[in-house]
C-alpha cells in the first residue's frame, strides 16, 4: 500500500493548480492512480479530485497531511496515458490540470447524474440438469414453463421471461430460493444505433493505389510515423482505413477514427459496422447523456476496441492504441472553440507518439499549414489522385455572374444553371444546389463588376455593420462608411450580398413546381436522427432536388445526382479570414465531389462574381497542387500562418469600463514584453471587438501579430504569463492562437 496519493482538486482556479498530497488511509486501502476521490479541501470537507501519482514518502510535514475521504470509483476511471496528456494539454493550451482532466472525463459521470444501469437477469443455476428437473416437476406448470424456456435460451432478461411465461415472477422466486434458478444483475447499454447488428459486408478488392498506401501505413505499425493522406473525392480513403483498422484489431489492438461531426451520419456509422463489426463505439455531440457515458464504459473496459467520433472523441480512454485517424484534417471543426482551446489533430498525434503508432491524417484538399509543414518533414506525404471506380472528375463549368447583370438577368440562377436544371429534372435526375450561408449579408459586394472591399492593411473583406452602417475590418480595426456607389465602376447596385437557402427553394419551386425538394440547413436538420431522414427522401428518389448549406458537401453518396450547382461560390471567399479561400476551395472540391459518381456521368456548374480569382480557376480543375502554390505564396506575403500567429487576447465584461480597463492593462504589459522583440512583432494594437457588445457583455481586445520564429512560442509564453491575474469571476479573458472566428 502506498501512503501517499497526489491529488488534482476539480476546481478550475488558477491559484489551486498544483498538485496536493494527501495521506492514504485504512478506509482507502484500494485508492489507485487515475481514480476520483473525495478529500478535504481548505474549508470545503468534500472536493472531487483525481490522484495522478501515489508515492511511499513526501515532503509535506504531517501535521498538513490529510486523508483521502472515499475513493468515488472502484477502478481508475483515467489512464496513465490520459494523465500524461493532461499535463501536456496544461502546457500546449495554458489550460490548468483541472480544466485538462475534464476533457477525459465524462460530465456525466463528474455530477453523478447518470449512473449505470443494470438489468435483472435470470437463468438456471450452475451444475442444474434440465432434464431431471423437468420430470421432477408437474408438466405444464408454470415450473416447467420457467425450467424449459431457461434451458432452450440461456440466461435472459426477467422482464422477457415473463413475456415467454406470464406472471412467473412469483414461481421463479421459489425456484430461486430453492436454488434450481439463479437471479443476477448486469450493465445495460444503451445502444446509440439505430439497429442492432447490421448483415457484414465483404472487403473490396483494393486497387493498386490503394494497396500500397495500406501497405505503406500498415509497415509502420509499432512507431509512431504521422502521414498526410491527400485523396481525391471517392478515391477511396474510407475503404483503406476501415482495412488498415482490421488490421490493427486483428493484432490484437485498438483504433481511433476522427470525422468532422456532420460527416458522423447514422449512414457513416453502419458502414463502418458493416465491414468492423460491434466492437465500434461511437461518441459524437448528439448522444444523450446516458448513451454516452455508457459507451465511454465500453470503451474503458476495452469492450470497445474502435472509437469513431467527433472532436472531442480523441480523449477517448482507448488503451493500447495501433493507429488513429483523422479524416476531413483540414475542418475546423477540430478545434475547441472554448477553453481549453484544443486542437484535435494535435492531440491525435500526440497520442500516436505516446503508443507509437501511425496517424493518418486524410483529406482531399488538406489544409495549406499542414501541406507547408509536409513540405517540410513533418509528415510522410501518401497521395491517391484518382477516384477508386475510374471514374473522371465531373466538367465543372464557370459562369460570371457579373456577365448576367449586364445580360439583365436578375435572377439567383443564371441562364447556364436554369438550363442545366432542367435537362437533369427532364431526364429524372437528381440535382444537389449548394451555397453557404456562412458570410451570408456580412460582406458588400458590386453586383455589376464583382467588386468587394478589403481592408487597405490586411487584404480581408471589411464587414458590413449595419448598426452604424460601416465597414470594419476585424484584423485590425480599419473602418470606413458604406458607400454609395461601387468604387471601381460607380454602380449603384452595390449591396451586401448572399441569398438564404431558403429563398433559393422559392425560386426553385417556382421554376420546377412539380419537383420534390429537400432542404438542409441548420434550421431543418435539427434533432438526432434529421439528416438521415432527409436525405433518405434522396436515397429512395422521392425527392429530386436537394438545397442546402455546406452540410451537404459532405460523403453522402447519391448514384443519380448528376448535376450539382453552386449558386454563390463567392459568400465564403470573401469571408474576412484569411483561411477564406482554403475553405472554399475544399467546399467547392467537395461538392464538385458529389456530382456523378457512379454510372450516369454529372457535371458541376459554378456561380460566381470572381470567375478569375484562382482558387475559382483551381478548383473547376481539381487543382490542388495549383491552388497551394497560389495561396502559400499569398500567405508569406501577407504575414498570415504558417508564416505568423495571431494572438488575441479578449476582455469581456459586463461592465463596458472593466472591459476597457483589462485591455488597456493588458496592452500595456504585453507591449513592454514586445519593446525588445522588433525583429518577430508584426503588430500589436488594442481595440473594441468587432462586435463591442454581445449578449449584455462588452468586448475589448488586443490583437498581436508575430512572425514565425525560433522566438514566437517563447513570446507567447510570456504573453500568458504577464497577463495573468487580469481576468476575474466577472472579468472573462480569452486568448486564442489563430482564432477562428473574429467577431
Ligand atoms: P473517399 O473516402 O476517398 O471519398 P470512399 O472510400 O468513400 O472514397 O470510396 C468511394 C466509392 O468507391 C465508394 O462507393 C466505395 O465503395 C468505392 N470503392 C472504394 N474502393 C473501391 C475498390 N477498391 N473497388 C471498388 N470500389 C471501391
Ligand atoms: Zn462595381
Ligand atoms: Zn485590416
Amino acid at each position: 500500500m502506498s501512503l501517499f496519493a497526489q491529488v488534482i482538486v476539480d476546481i478550475l482556479n488558477q491559484d489551486v493548480d498544483r498538485i496536493f498530497t494527501y495521506s492514504v488511509s485504512e478506509q482507502t486501502p484500494n485508492v489507485s492512480v487515475g481514480m476520483r476521490v473525495a478529500v478535504p479541501f481548505g474549508r470545503q470537507k468534500n472536493v472531487e479530485g483525481i490522484v495522478v501519482s501515489l508515492s511511499e514518502e513526501t515532503d509535506v510535514p504531517w501535521d498538513k497531511l490529510k486523508p483521502i475521504y472515499s475513493c468515488l470509483d472502484e477502478t481508475p476511471v483515467i489512464t496513465q496515458e490520459q494523465i500524461a496528456l493532461a499535463h501536456w494539454i496544461k502546457k500546449e493550451y495554458h489550460a490548468t490540470m483541472a480544466d485538462a482532466l475534464r476533457l477525459f472525463v465524462p460530465s456525466t459521470l463528474r455530477s453523478g447524474r447518470v449512473k449505470t444501469k443494470y438489468i435483472s437477469m435470470v437463468r438456471l443455476s450452475a451444475g442444474q440438469d434440465a432434464e431431471m428437473l423437468l420430470s421432477s416437476v408437474k408438466a405444464q406448470s408454470k415450473a416447467y414453463r420457467i425450467i424449459s424456456a431457461l434451458s432452450e435460451y440461456g440466461e435472459m432478461e426477467k422482464t422477457r421471461l415473463n413475456q415467454i411465461v406470464s406472471q412467473c415472477y412469483e414461481p421463479l422466486k421459489k425456484l430461486t430460493a430453492q436454488g434450481i434458478t439463479e437471479e443476477f444483475s448486469e450493465e445495460a447499454k444503451r445502444s446509440p444505433y439505430l439497429d442492432i447488428s447490421p448483415e457484414r459486408t465483404p472487403w473490396l478488392e483494393l486497387n493498386l493505389r490503394q494497396k500500397q498506401v495500406l501497405e505503406e501505413i500498415l509497415s509502420s505499425q509499432g512507431e509512431y510515423k504521422p502521414f498526410l493522406l491527400h485523396g481525391v473525392t471517392g478515391s477511396g480513403k474510407t475503404e483503406v482505413y476501415m482495412q488498415a483498422i482490421n488490421a490493427v484489431v486483428q493484432s490484437g489492438k485498438t483504433a481511433v477514427v476522427l470525422v468532422p461531426e456532420i460527416s458522423l451520419t447514422p449512414q457513416m456509422v453502419l458502414n463502418f459496422r458493416k465491414k468492423l463489426g460491434d466492437s465500434i463505439a461511437i461518441l459524437h455531440s448528439a448522444l444523450g447523456a446516458g448513451e454516452r457515458y455508457d459507451e465511454w464504459r465500453r470503451i474503458l473496459s476495452g469492450e470497445a476496441k474502435i472509437v469513431i467520433g467527433a472532436r472531442s472523441a480523441i480523449f477517448a480512454p482507448v488503451q493500447n492504441i495501433g493507429i488513429i485517424i483523422v479524416d476531413e484534417e483540414h475542418e475546423n471543426s477540430y478545434i475547441s472553440e472554448t477553453h481549453p482551446r484544443y486542437d484535435a489533430v494535435a492531440v491525435a498525434l500526440k497520442r500516436g507518439e505516446y503508443n507509437s503508432c501511425p496517424v493518418i491524417l486524410g483529406s482531399a484538399t488538406p489544409s495549406v499549414t499542414r501541406y507547408y509543414q509536409m513540405k517540410q518533414g513533418a509528415f510522410t506525404l501518401l497521395e491517391m489522385p484518382k477516384r477508386a471506380n475510374g471514374k473522371e472528375m465531373p466538367p465543372v463549368e464557370v459562369v460570371d455572374m457579373t456577365e448576367e447583370f449586364s445580360k439583365g438577368n436578375r435572377s439567383i440562377f443564371s441562364q447556364n444553371l436554369y438550363l442545366s436544371m432542367c435537362d437533369s429534372v427532364s431526364r429524372g435526375q437528381q440535382i444537389m444546389l449548394f451555397l453557404n450561408r456562412r458570410g451570408y449579408s456580412s460582406f458588400v459586394m458590386c453586383r455589376a463588376c464583382g467588386e468587394t472591399i478589403t481592408c487597405e492593411n490586411c487584404d480581408v473583406s471589411l464587414t458590413y455593420h449595419s448598426s452604424v452602417n460601416k465597414l470594419r475590418c476585424h484584423y485590425c480595426g480599419y473602418e470606413i462608411p458604406m458607400p454609395k456607389v461601387c468604387p471601381n465602376c460607380s454602380s449603384k447596385f452595390i449591396k451586401q450580398f448572399g441569398a438564404g437557402t431558403q429563398k433559393v427553394e422559392e425560386e426553385f419551386n417556382k421554376l420546377f413546381p412539380e419537383i420534390k425538394t429537400v432542404r438542409m440547413d441548420v434550421d431543418t436538420t435539427r434533432g438526432k436522427d434529421a439528416h438521415y431522414h432527409l436525405l433518405k427522401q434522396l436515397s429512395d428518389g422521392s425527392a429530386q432536388a436537394l438545397i442546402g448549406t455546406q452540410m451537404i458537401a459532405k460523403g453522402h453518396d447519391f448514384p443519380k445526382v448528376s448535376l450539382v450547382g453552386v449558386v454563390a461560390a463567392d459568400g465564403m471567399l470573401r469571408m474576412p479570414d484569411y483561411r477564406s479561400r482554403e475553405r472554399t476551395f475544399a467546399l467547392l472540391t467537395q461538392v464538385s465531389g458529389r456530382a456523378g459518381r457512379a454510372q450516369i456521368s454529372g457535371k458541376v456548374v459554378l456561380q460566381t462574381y470572381s470567375p478569375q480569382h484562382f482558387v475559382i480557376e483551381c478548383a473547376a480543375k481539381h487543382d490542388y497542387k495549383g491552388f497551394y502554390e497560389k495561396e502559400i505564396a499569398e500567405r508569406e506575403a501577407m504575414w498570415y500562418p504558417p508564416f505568423a500567429k495571431i494572438v488575441r487576447v479578449l476582455y469581456v465584461c459586463e461592465d463596458a469600463q472593466k472591459a476597457f480597463d483589462a485591455s488597456i492593462q493588458a496592452y500595456d504589459r504585453i507591449k513592454s514584453i514586445l519593446e525588445g522583440e522588433k525583429e518577430t512583432v508584426l503588430y500589436l494594437q488594442r481595440s473594441a471587438a468587432p462586435i463591442s457588445r454581445l449578449q449584455e457583455m462588452y468586448r475589448h481586445q488586443v490583437l498581436i501579430k508575430l512572425k514565425e520564429n525560433q522566438r514566437t512560442n517563447e513570446i507567447v509564453n510570456e504573453i500568458f504569463d504577464a497577463i495573468g491575474g487580469i481576468a476575474n469571476k466577472d472579468l472573462y479573458c480569452d486568448i486564442q492562437i489563430n482564432p477562428v472566428n473574429l467577431f
